[in-house]
């Protein structure tokens, strides 16, 4: 019987980091890629409510099937509140550190830390917690829109989930569907337009409401219009929390209090946008080419 309780207790344990608000499909699929040296250790510290700062020491990671570092001796600090932006090239390695916080992956060299912590010594769901992510692909399942809003806490009412989609801008389309949060989304259900299902997860990371929120490439796929409000919501987002910015369109980012410029060869600049284009550099030139 071995052979069926051990997959059936990695889908539970899956389900778990799922129902953290995990929101990407992207991410469901890594996370089904898991190495099981990645979890608490026996004596891990449960996180209280972190206050977001975060910290990266030294930090060296590469894949396993690859040799070459992605990021290689690298160290930033983030504070509490801080509202920074990740560009560079694509291939660079931004989602890769951003995925170094919640431990999708474990540094090969270095330590992230959090609030003074090594991560590897936080209880992996407690650590989780504290982070929300919206990235470009949104993770919608088959049920009503209120169901895939619940995924962000599955503990909360339906009050608190309103109150998380009107926060996201999302109240009044959910309204305007024919069954308000009671439409079902999904092949058989209503269909969303890209806006509307980017504010969907947006909704799940307020209800979640942790100090720390990673965006990467969240806008990314939007026409103009949609981008406009969704930023809004992801602006929203932002107010009183640590927040990491990855984006592609040097135009979301120009209110970050601070960019950090991520190459190949690792932190090339760090300022805000004046300070950067001023330098002319790396930054400058990225920019010179989108407008
Ligand atoms: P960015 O977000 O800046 O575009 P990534 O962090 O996605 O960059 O990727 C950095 C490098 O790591 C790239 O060379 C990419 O091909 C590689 N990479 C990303 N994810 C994986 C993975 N799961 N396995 C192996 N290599 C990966
Ligand atoms: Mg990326």
């Amino acid at each position: 019987i071995g052979y069926m309780i051990e997959p059936i207790q990695r889908m539970t344990h899956m389900s778990t980091q799922l129902q953290e608000g995990v929101t990407g499909f992207q991410r469901f699929m890594e996370i089904m890629k898991l190495k099981p040296s990645i979890a608490s250790k026996p004596d891990a510290a449960v996180l209280a409510r972190v206050n977001g700062d975060i910290e990266f020491r030294r930090v060296s990671f590469h894949y396993e099937d690859r040799k070459t570092h992605v990021l290689n001796d690298l160290s930033l600090r983030i504070r509490p509140g801080e509202y920074v932006a990740l560009v560079g090239p694509s291939g660079a390695g931004k989602t890769t550190l951003c995925s170094l916080i919640p431990r999708f992956y474990d540094a090969t060299a270095g330590e992230v830390r959090l609030d003074g912590t090594d991560v590897r010594d936080l209880e992996l769901e407690s650590l989780r917690k504290n982070i929300g992510i919206v990235q470009q692909d949104v993770y919608l399942f088959a049920g009503t829109v209120m169901e895939n809003l619940r995924y962000g806490n599955p503990a909360a009412t339906d009050e608190e989930i309103i109150a998380a989609a009107v926060k996201a801008n999302a109240h009044e389309f959910i309204m305007g569907l024919p069954q308000g949060y009671r439409s079902e989304i999904g092949q058989r259900g209503v269909k969303l337009s890209g806006g509307q299902k980017q504010r969907l997860s947006i909704a799940r990371v307020f209800l979640k409401n942790p100090p720390i929120v990673i965006m990467d490439e969240a806008t990314s796929a939007l026409d103009n219009e949609s981008e406009d409000i969704v930023k809004r919501s992801l602006e929203s987002l932002a107010e009183g929390r640590t927040t990491i910015v990855i984006a592609h369109r040097l135009s979301t980012i120009r209110g970050a209090q601070r960019i950090l410029v991520l190459t190949e060869d690792g932190l090339a600049e760090e300022g805000t946008h004046d300070e950067l284009i001023a330098r002319g550099g790396v930054y400058a030139q990225l920019y010179a080419k989108q407008f």
